[in-house]
């Protein structure tokens, strides 16, 4: 298992139906809408506290595993 800071947020567009929930929890400010997708902005922000994967309703934004990139 990675552990927290292995960890890596992952978005998946074509899930992402653009409601802005995620963009509204984050308490960083690590994301944003463009184009009715969310986007990350600010990446170096991220404190992968897992907000935007509990709130987002579509599982379009989650943290996985170094894993999940290949
Ligand atoms: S994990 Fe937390 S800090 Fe990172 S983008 Fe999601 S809500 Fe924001
Ligand atoms: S909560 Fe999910 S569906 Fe809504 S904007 Fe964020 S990633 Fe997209």
């Amino acid at each position: 298992m990675a552990n927290q800071n292995e960890k890596k947020l992952i978005v998946k567009k074509s899930w992402c139906k653009g409601c802005g929930i995620c963009v509204e929890f984050c308490p960083k400010n690590v994301l944003a809408l463009k184009h009715e997708k969310v986007e990350i902005v600010d990446m170096e922000n991220c404190i992968k506290c897992g907000l935007c994967e509990l709130r987002c309703p579509d599982y379009a934004i989650y943290l996985g595993g170094i894993e999940d990139e290949k």
